[in-house]
């Protein structure tokens, strides 16, 4: 064997010792890897997804775990889905009750947004009874977990975010800081926005397809009323229907919100039952559908469209 064969026959040798010893030794800790690997994140549904990935920049691989443009209320994981979770280094999730099915998963770390938000909202704004607006099949302890909507606490949950990649990623923790800091001064000015968009406005009431806007609500002096409570799917009764009906009657309401990951045909039937009835969109912002990511739309210009519909809703100058 000459000296070439026999330096082939060594590497053949040495190689796949080099992959047995990368499987049996585990992976090795976060601040070691990243030279050659990058962080993993895996958000759980839609906001968490572009909160996460203002954070992280292109400092981590970021995916989300419900898919683009699926409604996240009744998503339920795959098998894969639940290993891609449990193999995640960063879990993103926004708790609260909204994601139940994401609490076995065991990532490395898990940043729950919600941690740390005081649910001492006053509830009962909903439509009259007792069937509308309460129970949260999902909520923990009953809290609605629709807090991305409210531009304040997308901030605590960007905060919470930062926190948990600058502990993992020592290394890159001022990139990670820089970025929150840039998108947290984003919310800031849309906070601003809303408020002088909604600052002259005739009316204070209007109508969701589900409660999603409660946390906007309370933040903005609004009172949201809402077709279904917790979830935008399931039945609706003839009787809430009715409610609805009467009850834009009572505010002079001619606006019914529709979203826009559900069909519209239940806002539509509504809508025709009122005077001068009209649908528009009020996006919960719980998924965004590919081709809009792929133009460039976000968190920050839905909420800017969910304005404008609100302010013809409301009757804003
Ligand atoms: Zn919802």
């Amino acid at each position: 064997m000459n000296q070439s064969r026999a330096a082939l026959a060594a590497i053949a040798t040495l190689i796949p010792l080099a992959m047995i010893a990368t499987v049996y030794t585990g992976r090795p800790a976060l601040q070691d890897r990243q030279e050659q690997e990058k962080i993993t994140v895996v958000a759980s549904f839609y906001p968490l997804y572009e909160f996460a990935s203002r954070v992280v920049g292109d400092r981590a691989e970021v995916s989300s775990l419900v898919p683009a443009g699926v409604e996240p209320h009744d998503w339920e994981p795959t098998a894969e889905d639940i290993s891609r979770g449990h193999e995640a280094d960063v879990l993103v999730i926004n708790g609260a009750g909204f994601e139940r099915w994401a609490e076995g998963m065991e990532a490395k770390v898990v940043a729950n947004t919600s941690e740390g938000i005081e649910f001492n909202y006053e509830e009962g704004k909903e439509v009259g009874d007792d069937d509308h607006g309460h129970g949260y099949a999902t909520g923990g302890g009953g809290v609605n977990p629709h807090i991305w909507l409210d531009p304040i606490l997308a901030k605590h949950q960007t905060d919470k975010i930062r926190n948990v990649m600058a502990s993992s990623d020592p290394a890159n923790a001022d990139y990670y800081n820089q970025n929150a800091d840039r998108f947290t001064t984003e919310l800031d000015t849309l906070d601003a926005f809303i408020r002088s968009e909604l600052a002259d406005c005739d009316k204070s009431d209007f109508i969701a397809f589900h409660d999603a806007f409660t946390h906007f609500s309370e933040r903005y002096d609004l009172r949201q009323h809402s077709i279904h409570s917790a979830s935008p799917e399931g039945e609706i009764l003839p009787q809430t229907i009715q409610q609805i009906i009467e009850l834009a009657n009572e505010f002079d309401i001619n606006i019914i919100y529709s979203e826009d990951l559900i069909d519209s045909r239940l806002a539509d039937t509504i809508a025709n039952e009122i005077p001068d009835g009209k649908v528009l969109v009020l996006s919960p912002i719980e998924g965004i559908g590919n081709e809009e990511q792929a133009a460039g739309i976000g968190y920050i210009d839905k909420m800017k469209q969910n304005i404008a519909n609100l302010k013809e809703g409301l009757e804003c100058r």
